[in-house]
Protein backbone atom coordinates (compact mmCIF):
# COMPACT_ATOMS: atom_id res chain seq x y z
CA UNK A 1 0.00 0.00 0.00
CA UNK A 2 1.45 3.30 -0.90
CA UNK A 3 2.21 5.39 2.14
CA UNK A 4 0.25 8.63 1.00
CA UNK A 5 -3.42 6.80 -0.10
CA UNK A 6 -5.74 8.37 1.77
CA UNK A 7 -8.38 5.60 1.14
CA UNK A 8 -5.98 2.85 2.19
CA UNK A 9 -5.35 4.70 5.51
CA UNK A 10 -9.24 4.88 5.76
CA UNK A 11 -9.12 1.17 5.32
CA UNK A 12 -6.66 0.51 7.53
CA UNK A 13 -8.81 2.49 10.20
CA UNK A 14 -5.96 4.85 10.69
CA UNK A 15 -7.95 7.96 9.17
CA UNK A 16 -12.18 7.75 10.74
CA UNK A 17 -14.95 7.59 8.16
CA UNK A 18 -18.11 6.56 8.52
CA UNK A 19 -18.37 2.93 7.15
CA UNK A 20 -21.84 1.76 6.12
CA UNK A 21 -20.70 -1.76 4.46
CA UNK A 22 -16.99 -4.14 4.67
CA UNK A 23 -16.24 -7.29 3.80
CA UNK A 24 -12.77 -9.09 2.76
CA UNK A 25 -12.82 -7.31 -0.73
CA UNK A 26 -14.43 -4.45 -0.18
CA UNK A 27 -15.18 -0.72 2.20
CA UNK A 28 -17.88 1.49 1.45
CA UNK A 29 -17.93 4.28 3.42
CA UNK A 30 -20.13 8.14 3.36
CA UNK A 31 -18.65 10.42 1.38
CA UNK A 32 -17.31 13.82 3.78
CA UNK A 33 -18.31 16.30 1.26
CA UNK A 34 -21.61 14.70 -0.25
CA UNK A 35 -23.55 16.01 -3.27
CA UNK A 36 -26.99 13.91 -2.71
CA UNK A 37 -28.59 12.39 0.61
CA UNK A 38 -26.89 9.28 -0.30
CA UNK A 39 -23.44 9.33 -1.59
CA UNK A 40 -21.16 6.39 -0.48
CA UNK A 41 -17.84 5.28 -1.57
CA UNK A 42 -17.04 1.73 -2.68
CA UNK A 43 -13.65 0.86 -2.30
CA UNK A 44 -11.45 -2.20 -2.87
CA UNK A 45 -9.06 -2.78 -0.11
CA UNK A 46 -6.81 -3.74 -2.91
CA UNK A 47 -5.35 -0.62 -3.59
CA UNK A 48 -5.67 -0.18 -7.45
CA UNK A 49 -4.60 2.94 -8.88
CA UNK A 50 -7.92 3.75 -11.13
CA UNK A 51 -9.79 1.53 -13.77
CA UNK A 52 -6.80 1.83 -15.78
CA UNK A 53 -5.20 -0.46 -13.36
CA UNK A 54 -7.73 -2.87 -14.47
CA UNK A 55 -7.11 -6.03 -16.15
CA UNK A 56 -7.42 -9.96 -16.13
CA UNK A 57 -6.06 -10.11 -13.14
CA UNK A 58 -8.19 -8.20 -10.75
CA UNK A 59 -11.19 -7.98 -13.17
CA UNK A 60 -13.35 -9.77 -10.96
CA UNK A 61 -13.26 -6.39 -8.33
CA UNK A 62 -15.73 -4.30 -10.84
CA UNK A 63 -18.56 -6.92 -10.86
CA UNK A 64 -17.84 -6.95 -6.56
CA UNK A 65 -18.11 -2.81 -6.80
CA UNK A 66 -21.41 -3.47 -8.71
CA UNK A 67 -22.76 -6.36 -6.77
CA UNK A 68 -22.37 -3.81 -3.52
CA UNK A 69 -23.81 -0.89 -5.32
CA UNK A 70 -26.99 -2.44 -6.29
CA UNK A 71 -27.35 -3.76 -2.72
CA UNK A 72 -26.47 -1.05 -0.71
CA UNK A 73 -29.02 0.99 -3.18
CA UNK A 74 -31.74 -1.03 -1.82
CA UNK A 75 -30.69 -1.02 1.89
CA UNK A 76 -30.23 2.71 1.40
CA UNK A 77 -33.75 3.01 -0.21
CA UNK A 78 -32.24 4.63 -3.23
CA UNK A 79 -32.86 1.57 -5.73
CA UNK A 80 -36.38 2.18 -7.07
CA UNK A 81 -36.48 6.26 -7.51
CA UNK A 82 -32.86 5.73 -8.94
CA UNK A 83 -29.02 6.28 -8.85
CA UNK A 84 -25.84 6.58 -10.30
CA UNK A 85 -22.65 4.53 -10.07
CA UNK A 86 -20.05 6.94 -11.09
CA UNK A 87 -16.07 6.48 -11.21
CA UNK A 88 -14.08 8.83 -12.22
CA UNK A 89 -10.28 8.30 -14.16
CA UNK A 90 -7.57 10.28 -14.28
CA UNK A 91 -7.87 14.20 -13.79
CA UNK A 92 -10.18 15.34 -16.82
CA UNK A 93 -12.95 13.36 -15.53
CA UNK A 94 -12.47 14.38 -11.89
CA UNK A 95 -10.29 11.97 -9.83
CA UNK A 96 -8.36 13.35 -7.11
CA UNK A 97 -7.99 10.28 -5.09
CA UNK A 98 -6.05 7.40 -7.19
CA UNK A 99 -7.13 4.22 -5.14
CA UNK A 100 -10.26 2.99 -7.20
CA UNK A 101 -13.80 3.80 -5.98
CA UNK A 102 -17.42 3.92 -6.95
CA UNK A 103 -19.50 6.82 -6.18
CA UNK A 104 -23.06 5.47 -5.24
CA UNK A 105 -25.16 8.75 -5.85
CA UNK A 106 -28.95 9.17 -5.13
CA UNK A 107 -31.76 10.53 -3.16
CA UNK A 108 -32.18 13.68 -5.05
CA UNK A 109 -32.96 14.04 -9.15
CA UNK A 110 -29.87 14.06 -10.82
CA UNK A 111 -29.81 15.89 -14.42
CA UNK A 112 -27.32 15.58 -16.82
CA UNK A 113 -23.41 14.28 -16.50
CA UNK A 114 -21.70 17.61 -15.84
P1 LIG B 1 -12.88 11.39 -6.94
O1 LIG B 1 -13.03 12.83 -7.32
O2 LIG B 1 -11.45 10.97 -6.78
O3 LIG B 1 -13.68 10.48 -7.83
O4 LIG B 1 -13.61 11.28 -5.54
C1 LIG B 1 -12.96 11.40 -4.31
C2 LIG B 1 -14.04 11.59 -3.26
O5 LIG B 1 -13.46 11.38 -2.00
C3 LIG B 1 -14.65 12.99 -3.25
O6 LIG B 1 -16.06 12.93 -3.48
C4 LIG B 1 -14.34 13.51 -1.85
O7 LIG B 1 -15.40 14.25 -1.28
C5 LIG B 1 -14.07 12.24 -1.07
N1 LIG B 1 -13.14 12.39 0.03
C6 LIG B 1 -11.97 13.08 0.01
N2 LIG B 1 -11.34 12.99 1.20
C7 LIG B 1 -12.14 12.22 1.99
C8 LIG B 1 -12.03 11.76 3.35
O8 LIG B 1 -11.06 12.04 4.06
N3 LIG B 1 -13.05 10.99 3.82
C9 LIG B 1 -14.14 10.66 3.05
N4 LIG B 1 -15.08 9.91 3.63
N5 LIG B 1 -14.27 11.07 1.77
C10 LIG B 1 -13.29 11.84 1.25
ZN1 LIG C 1 -4.80 3.05 -1.77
Amino acid sequence: MPDDCLFCKIIAGTIPSETVYEDGVLVAFKDVHPIAPVHVLIVPREHVESVNGINESNQNLMGDLFAAAARLARELGVADDGYRCVINTNREAGQVVFHLHLHLIGGRPLHGLG
